[in-house]
């Protein structure tokens, strides 16, 4: 493939090229912030499209967030004219999810099974304890929590876990009672997705095989912040068994792109020894470094670059810049939060006036704490803002509560959300009852709402009633839309009334009207299956890189794939509450709109934005107190240093404050150590670098020099042009609502209702032996009576 025949190839540079163009082989990418590795990744995935090395459906590629999988897909339509809803691209636990969908049955799930967010685990968690009498000052429940996620991070089921003493025992026992809670309600906490997942590709050869045959290319970015089990889920992909053997249908080319000066996630069992396990367990014969950074100006990689050396447990890579020195890194002490956030508003205007758009400004912070004040500044100032990560859309209260009733509908022995609502709005049903219903439910093996006949007097009778009303929800809900269903769901549970008669329930209401675009843009713009193209199934079938795989198992290009045998398919309210627990729901408020970008340094791993503001440099919140006792844990923070540093292009800024409100005290901070580790000639003191205690707020340097730098032009990417714009195929399934149609399995039923076209094409059918049931209708074999 000669490298000048392909435009796609045409701005790389040397090292760039050859990452991109590898031979089919494992490979690792190990290189420094803004060097290009995952515009390496993404460009890789358009050339061997493009080269016919592969078709859509042999890819497989890890992103860190969905933000990320996003913006891959957008540059790779840019690049290529490709229908990139059939590919794999996503985070693990979208693509974990995606595959137990696929094979619920062999994964031992409900097909409607749904994902509990960590709000949820934790509430889950607490009931649980509190149902078996267990002592929580002891055990407090967060820390069973960090427990179980750590077991399943290291893929460790209860009987797997080492027992080391009394304490050890009874946390393993509420693992076991957790699980089995959860397998009884029909739901996975995130870490049982990744979980469930690789026990589902181990235990069933034949799937294990069939995927190892199907991703030909297998790409992980951020592979420094992978943790044990997800190593092993892409080894077992990849073919290789944990006793180092290689599986016969395992010959595909797995490369990961990493930088172990950016992993962030030890704390959440992230393994940087997973870099070393690849090379050698994959027998990685090409590394490749790139040491040109793209991204940022001179001043701001210097910093980056000097404060980074500090460490001592590195690989050792270094990175330049061809991009000149830019301007210098501007340092700004306040007296306190409330006016370091003044400034910083202040800041914004200026930029603005110079033509900077605002969602090319981000505010970085340490803790999600610091955002409260930093968000009161800009609002009052009316400066619009998103904030990313903190409590995200879906997990609103609000939000929750009108989630569970939903959720309710879908699965009515999902006692979490049954408990979230069964007196909310309240409607008299007392902490005794509850108490009463769950010992009958216990007794009796029952849901919660299985169990309500089973509880007397009032009490019982409110119980009953709230049951009747979500039946009848559920009826009321068949044959019609998922933002006529929300619709109704708002109306009839009684939440806008109670939030209209709440003072402050305003945005409430607000939010719970966006939960009805949510699910609106959710079923157009997502795509329930239905807009996009849709990915001949047979293109995979034949391509060349696909032979020999089970022609028995489904080919899966949808993320909402029908079951192959029946056609059976989530309905639009399942797979919109999969994607509510899924996604972040960041793009749901304020979509689209020129705004302030805010988040915690965690959060802005990948991203890069014109000009950064990294806020709170003080001793305790960055280094953080937690970690600054042990030398491990600073050489943490100190890589997180690095990351918010290489986030910015063009301008960067830092600060500090004398005194500062936190958790309700305040507290005087030193100034952070990091600040000595910068070079002195890169940075612009706009205070006086060591002027102690101050009275009074210094002003500002304003009116410095606004040159973007010798090269002058952005290094934004190239990549922009506007993504291929769907097709729409007609209708061909000649169903009408009211038909009466005949299903081999499921027998004779009406059709409800009809979604989508062409091989999208779904029909909502009651079957009055099954219920309702959404068939695809290039799967389920209908005939009309
Ligand atoms: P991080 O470690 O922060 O994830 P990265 O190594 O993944 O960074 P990218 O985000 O891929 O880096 O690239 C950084 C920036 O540099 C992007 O804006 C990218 O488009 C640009 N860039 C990368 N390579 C080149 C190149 N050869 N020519 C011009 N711009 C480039
Ligand atoms: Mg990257």
């Amino acid at each position: 493939f000669p490298a000048a025949a392909s435009p796609l190839l045409a701005n790389l540079n040397p090292e760039q090229l050859a990452a991109v163009t590898l031979p089919v082989g494992n490979a690792l990418i190990l290189a420094g912030a803004g060097s290009g590795k995952t515009r390496v990744l993404t460009t890789r995935i358009a050339w061997l499209m493009q080269t016919g090395q592969v078709s859509p459906g042999g890819i497989l590629a890890v992103t860190f967030t969905n933000k990320a999988a996003k913006e891959m897909m957008t540059r790779l339509t840019a690049m290529l004219p490709v229908n990139v809803r059939g590919m794999w691209i996503g985070t693990f636990h979208g693509l974990c999810n995606r595959l137990l969908r696929a094979h619920w049955k062999l994964a031992h799930l409900p097909s409607t099974f749904q994902i509990l967010d960590t709000q949820d685990q934790l509430s889950a968690i607490k009931r649980l304890m509190k149902q078996y009498n267990v002592d929580d000052e002891r055990f407090p429940a967060k820390q069973t929590q960090w427990f179980i996620a750590g077991a399943k991070e290291d893929g460790l089921r209860p009987r797997d876990v080492e027992v080391r003493s009394d304490d050890d025992r009874k946390k393993v026992e509420l693992y076991q009672l957790y699980e089995e809670q959860c397998q009884r309600e029909g739901v996975v906490d995130f870490g049982e997705l990744m979980l469930r997942s690789y026990e589902l590709l181990r235990d069933n050869d034949a799937v294990r095989e069939h995927y190892q045959r199907r991703f030909r290319h297998i790409m992980i970015d951020e592979f420094q912040d992978t943790n044990r089990l997800q190593y092993a889920w892409i080894k077992m992909l990849s073919g290789r068994t944990a006793e180092g053997r290689f599986e016969p249908s395992g010959h595909n080319s797995v490369i990961a792109v990493g930088d172990d000066d950016q992993s962030i996630y030890a704390f959440r069992g992230a393994r940087v020894g997973n870099m070393a396990d690849f090379v050698r367990e994959f027998d990685v014969q090409r590394q490749i470094k790139l040491e040109q950074n793209y991204r940022s100006f001179g001043n701001i990689l210097d910093s980056a670059n000097a404060l980074i050396s500090n460490n001592t447990k590195r690989l050792g890579k270094s990175l330049r810049t061809e991009q000149g020195p830019g301007e210098p890194v501007r340092v700004y002490e306040s007296t306190s939060d409330f006016a370091e956030a003044q400034w910083m508003v202040e800041e914004m205007r200026q930029l603005a006036r110079e033509g900077i758009d605002r969602k090319e400004m981000a505010v970085l912070y340490r803790s999600n704490a610091q955002s409260r004040v930093i968000e009161t500044a800009l609002f009052n100032a009316a400066v619009p803002y998103r904030v990313y990560g903190g409590l995200r859309f879906f997990e609103r209260a609000e939000i929750k509560h009108a989630l569970a009733y939903l959720r309710l509908l879908e699965n009515k022995d999902d006692d979490t959300s049954f408990l979230r609502v069964v007196n909310f709005p309240p409607r008299g049903i007392g902490a005794r009852s509850i108490e009463q219903l769950q010992d009958a439910a216990r007794a009796a093996g029952h849901s919660l709402h299985d169990a309500v006949s089973a509880v007397g007097g009032k009490a019982g009778a409110n119980l009953s009633a709230f049951v009747a009303k979500i039946d009848v929800l559920r009826e009321q809900t068949v044959g019609i839309s998922l933002r006529e269903i929300i619709e109704l769901v708002l109306d009839h549970s009684g939440l806008i009334e109670h939030y209209k008669a709440d003072r402050e329930g305003a945005d409430r209401i607000e939010n719970l009207e966006e939960l009805v675009n949510a699910a609106e843009s959710f079923v157009t713009q997502e795509g329930f299956g239905r807009d996009a193209v849709a990915l001949p199934v047979d293109e995979l079938r034949q391509s060349p890189a696909s032979q020999g795989l089970d022609p028995s198992l489904p080919v899966i290009d949808e993320p909402l794939a029908p079951d192959a045998e029946t056609g059976e398919t989530l309905s639009p309210l399942a797979a919109f509450l999969t994607h509510a627990a899924l996604e972040s729901g960041d793009n749901q408020a304020q979509a689209g709109q020129d705004a302030v970008q805010l988040m915690t340094v965690h959060a802005a791993k990948g991203l890069e934005f014109d000009c950064v503001f990294i806020t709170g440099m003080e001793e305790g919140l960055f280094p953080h107190e937690n970690s600054m006792s042990d030398f491990d844990g600073l050489e943490e923070e100190r890589r997180l240093m690095y990351v918010a540093i290489t986030r910015a292009r063009q301008r960067l800024y830092m600060s500090h404050s004398q005194t500062r409100m936190l958790h309700g005290q305040t507290r005087y901070n030193l100034k952070s150590r990091f600040y000595d580790e910068l070079p002195e000639g890169a940075l612009k003191w706009l205070t006086p670098k060591n002027q102690g205690f101050a009275p009074s707020a210094f002003g500002y340097g304003g009116g410095y020099a606004t040159s973007r730098g010798a090269g002058g032009g952005y290094s934004k990417d190239s990549f922009a042009s506007p993504p291929v714009p769907p097709q729409k195929a007609a209708p061909s399934h000649g169903l009408r609502s009211g038909m009466q149609v005949f299903h081999n399995k499921f027998g004779e039923g009406t059709v409800v209702s009809l979604e989508g076209s062409g091989d999208d094409a779904r029909a909502q059918i009651n079957f009055p032996r099954h219920g309702v049931k959404w068939l695809a209708l290039s799967v389920a074999k209908l005939t009309p009576v």
